[in-house]
């Protein structure tokens, strides 16, 4: 079974679109989301650009501020402060990386966590980790919504996370472990990876690297979710961590990329959006 993000994504973006329909009748605005872009990554500015057309989509107010490489941390901190401030902003984005020279942590904690549409803040990090309510990280969230939507059951399930950052790995693992599987996390140091592997029901691939996920280390049966974004140098394609080819007859579920856990990813930016936009106006 392969699980389309696009077509789920579509879904779930038809249904905040909805729902903004009916936030501009109770509260008389819609919900507005700043992305920030710094420098002329050409990755970054088609994710931005990505991200813009989604919020027009579903009918945000979306702004774009782009900023030149030579930008300021100060001044980048400054702009932050100043979003942060303005109550007609309910999301603020900035697209990661950032240039060298601005301090990235420091950047993530200068947004408002209320307005943390990407969930990277340390209080929301914090809460996710506490299983308090937060603003869930887009990816693992998005990942979670496959496997619902795709009808794996997680509870009391091996899962093996390959990847341990603080966006995608650490997170997955964590909201797996809430859904009561036993999660297993798996870095550049593990040894013995692909036998590791091979006793996941679950094998998400978080890292980077492109066909890294051969058919030997998985089990047959096992779901496999692919969260790896590589640019194939043969075909000049995307193409995700994992030997699709070879691996899809073996798997019961798997997702492709592109066309898996990237739109999700955008999709649950959007509901991430909406769900700072409620509960300000639920705080008032
Ligand atoms: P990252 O910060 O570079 O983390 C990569 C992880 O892979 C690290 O934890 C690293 O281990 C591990 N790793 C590297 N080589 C390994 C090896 N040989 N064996 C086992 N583990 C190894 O990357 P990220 O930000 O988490 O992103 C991971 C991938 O997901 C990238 O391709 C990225 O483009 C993609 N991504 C996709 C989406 C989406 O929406 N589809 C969103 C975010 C990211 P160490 O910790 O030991 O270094």
């Amino acid at each position: 079974m392969i699980i389309s993000g696009k077509d789920l994504a579509l879904r779930i973006k038809h249904d905040i679109a909805e729902k903004v329909k009916e936030c501009e009748k109770k509260y008389g605005r819609v919900p507005h989301q700043v992305v920030i872009l710094v420098g002329e990554d050409p990755a970054s500015m088609s994710y931005v650009k990505s991200k813009g057309k989604d919020a027009e989509q579903v009918g945000f107010k979306g702004t774009t501020i782009r900023l030149p490489e030579s930008t300021s941390e100060q001044e980048l901190l400054d702009l932050i402060a100043s979003l942060n401030a303005d109550g007609g902003v309910d999301g603020i984005l900035v697209q990661l990386p950032v240039p060298e020279h601005i301090d990235e942590s420091k950047v993530i904690a200068a947004i408002s966590h209320e307005k943390d549409v990407d969930g990277f803040h340390p209080l929301n990090v914090a809460a996710l980790w506490q299983k308090n309510p937060c603003v869930n990280p887009c990816t693992p969230k998005g990942v979670i919504k496959m496997l619902e939507e795709a009808g794996v059951e997680i509870e009391g399930k091996r899962a093996v996370v390959i990847g341990r950052s603080n966006i995608v790995g650490l997170p997955m693992a964590k909201m797996l472990l809430d859904r009561n599987a036993t999660v297993t996390v798996a870095h550049s140091r593990t040894r013995d990876l692909p036998e590791i592997c091979r006793q996941a029901d679950i094998l998400v691939a978080a890292v980077g690297r492109l066909r890294f996920i051969t058919e030997e280390m998985v089990a047959p049966g096992a779901v496999v979710i692919d969260v790896g974004v590589n640019r194939d140098p043969e075909t000049g394609k995307l193409a995700g961590d994992v030997d699709y080819e070879h691996v899809a007859p073996k798997a019961s579920v798997i997702t492709p990329v592109p066309g898996g856990v990237g739109p999700m990813t955008r999709a649950c930016l959007m509901e991430n959006t909406l769900e700072c936009f409620l509960s300000k106006m639920n705080r008032r």
